[in-house]
């Protein structure tokens, strides 16, 4: 069966939104550098932003398009969940319709469901709705009206109540927001949708049963005071997990295998020597039970992060030891070490996966291709420098590990600390390592132990800022503030290790 294709299914997106009268505009950059709120685009709406508030006029009353959007910090970080699960991703498309004070509920419900089973011709009992429940404390009653224009298309046992964390989106503690209406799909197989209904499983982190679109109803403001007030102008601002909806259209149950992941994870199978059989464990918090599930893990964490951190370094930020550098060298080091552990690779091997993701990507975000080379030598740099230090510091651990297990199966503050200030394991990489090796780690003793030493180079003056020194997202420091095409190059040269 050969699979739909990622760029005619987005198209399909595109063209749709086109013919109801949306502008398409192509995706902003992944990274952010005029926000102090936030460090990387994570969600469609985020370039949009100042429409939404007033700050500028939209340029159109109508748009539509695909935004590369990242979850690796802040609000929203599903980092974790990645390669464990088959639906999160770090880096995924969020596919989105905006109406700016022109359409609402009514023809926003109608396209979506029109698009989903006529032009995706995805089965219409398979999927669910949801639509707030209400709440008292705000003085609002559930959202009829969505209830209502769903009954239309959809039985009632398939529209769902949902609560104020599913369904009420808000931009912040203050400013627009409102109810939203949710779609999901259940994907199991006809045998288990047939033993047990399929309702009680939306939102409940159940990877075949999934939520693909959002669509947000944006007609209050949140004051200062808490309360609510109407706004004068309603927006729609929805979002589709571009790669849920292939997994969707592609009659597949991963993300993963489909026509965006596939080409990545043959090729990383094809030069680690393995195969990749398709296996997930069954909650992210399980452990992998057999080998074959490690492999297929760390292959798609690798398909996975190198998105993230190609992308990322194409629209501009280098990994460094600060903020939003340092988000991306914390995720290039977890692929490395899943490479290096996993798949027995001991040399650079990430960056030998960018041209295939260059033209993978070419036609929709062309600037990966347009700097191919470049992202590939900073990669290969950055793994060159990182896996200098690996082995031994994961040869360190394991000479301690018998003095974690009798110490309660802990990794101490002390010993957390030496790894990342040592050998360059960030915190979240010495955690993923405890948690497969099924021990923890004493966060509060590391943090101690980081501040001690901020403590010491303060008092001893030190301005030099080592390579090694971890430096945490919230910490003021001189972020990279972008380059220049042409100097790219030699930026890279002068990078310091
Ligand atoms: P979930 O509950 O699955 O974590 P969400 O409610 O956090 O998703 P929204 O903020 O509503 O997601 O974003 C809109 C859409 O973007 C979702 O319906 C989903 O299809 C997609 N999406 C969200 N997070 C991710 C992710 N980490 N990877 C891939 N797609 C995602
Ligand atoms: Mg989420
Ligand atoms: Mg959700
Ligand atoms: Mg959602």
């Amino acid at each position: 069966m050969s699979l739909p294709t990622a760029s005619h299914v987005r198209q399909q997106f595109l063209d749709f939104f086109a013919s109801k009268g949306h502008h398409i505009v192509p995706s902003a950059p992944i990274v952010v550098k005029d926000d102090p709120t936030l460090l990387f685009i994570n969600s469609g709406m985020a370039p949009f932003k100042d429409y939404f508030l007033g700050n500028k006029p939209a340029p159109f009353k109508r748009i539509a398009d695909t935004q590369k959007c990242l979850r690796v910090s802040g609000k929203h970080n599903d980092l974790e969940e990645v390669g464990y699960d088959t639906y999160h991703h770090t880096m995924f498309e969020m596919l989105g319709n905006w109406s700016f004070g022109d359409y609402f509920k009514k023809d926003a419900i109608a396209w979506a469901w029109e698009l989903l089973t006529e032009v995706y011709k995805l089965p219409k009992d398979r999927l669910y709705v949801t639509y707030f429940e209400g709440d008292q404390g705000d003085g609002l009653g559930p959202d009829t009206e969505t209830q209502e224009l769903w009954r239309q298309y959809t039985s009632d046992d398939r529209i769902l109540p949902g609560n104020k964390k599913d369904n009420f989106w808000e931009m912040g503690d203050t400013g627009p927001c409102g109810p939203c209406t949710e779609i999901h799909i259940d994907l199991r197989d006809e045998a288990e949708v047939a033993q047990k209904g399929g309702a009680e499983l939306v939102n409940a982190d159940h990877p075949q049963v999934v939520e693909i679109w959002n669509n947000v109803f944006m007609e209050f403001e949140r004051r200062a005071d808490k309360s609510l007030l109407k706004l004068p102008q309603q927006n729609v601002d929805t979002g589709m997990g571009f790669e849920r909806l292939m997994m969707a259209v592609s009659g597949v149950k991963s993300n993963y295998d489909t026509d965006v992941f596939q080409p990545l994870i043959q090729f990383i199978a094809a030069e680690a020597g393995l195969q990749y059989h398709g296996t997930a464990p069954a909650t992210v918090n399980d452990q992998p039970a057999t080998e074959n599930e490690k492999t297929d893990i760390a292959i798609r964490v690798i398909a996975d992060h190198i998105r993230t951190i190609s992308f990322t370094i194409a629209d501009g930020q280098l990994p460094s030891n600060v903020k939003a550098g340092y988000v991306i060298r914390r995720i290039l080091r977890r692929a490395v070490r899943y490479a290096f552990s996993s798949l027995n690779q001991k040399q650079p091997f990430l960056y030998k996966l960018v041209p295939v993701l260059a033209d993978q990507m070419a036609s929709i975000f062309p600037e990966l291709k347009q700097q191919q080379q470049f992202v590939q030598r900073v990669i290969e740099e950055e793994e060159i420098a990182f896996l200098k230090t690996l082995e031994n510091g994961l040869r360190r651990l394991e000479t301690l590990e018998e003095g974690f297990r009798q110490n309660g199966n802990r990794i101490d503050g002390k010993t957390a600390f030496e790894l990342s200030d040592t050998f360059g394991f960030p915190l979240d990489l010495t955690a993923l390592i405890a948690r497969e090796k099924g021990l923890t780690v004493d966060e509060e003793g590391f943090k101690k132990e980081l501040d001690a030493q901020k403590n010491r180079s303060r008092n001893a003056q030190e301005a030099e800022q080592s390579d090694w020194t971890i430096v945490t997202e919230s910490e003021e420091q001189p972020a990279f503030v972008g380059y220049d095409q042409e100097q790219a190059p030699a930026r890279i040269l002068r990078y310091r290790r």
